[in-house]
């Protein structure tokens, strides 16, 4: 147990319109592994025409689910007139994670089927077009060492793909199972300094304690300016669900 008094706030973004598939929780495991390891955690949700600076400025974790189409357009429309506070907020190292529409809007844009195309946020170096096909699966991950030597599991449902534009921004990890952000270059999810999204819905960061860890890592170092361990938790449940998952392919 931490010995000092840590503290680390967390924003969801839209909750009521970008939660699809149960990402929310990805919200629950942050605040359960930051509680257990006795760091006050506080969420503030944000929501249309909430003003950032107001509301969510000393954040040090920003969360944005996954949603449809016609809820990602609401949020993306909002979103843009946030771009500078996003913007900064990422430059000063604090954490994001999107999944599936939150990750597409963290990018340049996002172009859906008969829909006009979405401006993201920009902190990816990504952009996302809608295809003819879904992907709809159980995704296994090796994820990219320059991250660390682990692994990913999650379910995806997307007809987005997701493209690189610049090298400044990596994949997260390689797919052994499943299609990831495009089905053609095995490659699953983007992150850019603290900045991270994938597809993996299920939801994501209770069956993947050791990337909920990395994250809050990160968040910890930004705000405090130490590395500050954390203390191992009791992961058997959580280890046994990732394992089970792993490399499934139903
Ligand atoms: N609407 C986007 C797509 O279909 C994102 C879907 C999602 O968040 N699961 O690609």
């Amino acid at each position: 147990m931490l010995n000092q008094e840590y503290s680390i706030k967390i924003a969801h973004l839209y909750p009521n319109l970008l939660n699809i598939y149960g990402d929310l929780g990805n919200i629950i495991a942050l605040r359960k592994r930051l509680q257990d390891r006795n760091i006050t955690c506080s969420i503030i949700n944000f929501n249309i025409n909430d003003d950032p600076y107001e509301k969510i400025n000393d954040c040090n974790i920003f969360f944005i689910g996954g949603g449809q189409d016609i809820q990602q357009n609401e949020v993306a429309n909002d979103l843009k007139k946030h771009k500078n506070f996003f913007n900064q907020k990422a430059n000063e190292g604090n954490v994001f994670l999107g999944i599936c529409g939150g990750y597409q809007l963290m990018g340049e844009y996002y172009k859906p089927h008969n829909m006009d195309k979405q401006e993201g946020l920009g902190l990816l170096d990504v952009y996302t077009v809608a295809s003819s096909k879904r992907f709809i699966g159980n995704v296994s991950v090796k994820i990219k060492n320059d991250l660390y030597n682990g692994t990913l599991v999650g379910f995806e449902n997307h007809s987005g793909l997701t493209y690189f534009t610049s090298q400044n921004t990596k994949a997260i990890g390689d797919i052994i199972v499943g299609n990831g952000n495009n089905g053609e270059d095995k490659l699953e999810g983007a992150y850019k300094n603290n900045v991270f999204g994938t597809y993996l819905h299920g939801s994501f960061l209770p069956k993947n304690p050791e990337f909920t860890d990395y994250l809050i890592s990160k968040a910890l170092k930004t705000k405090y300016d130490e590395e500050i361990l954390l203390n191992p938790l009791d992961d058997k449940i959580e280890n046994m669900t990732h394992n089970s998952l792993y490399k499934k392919n139903y």
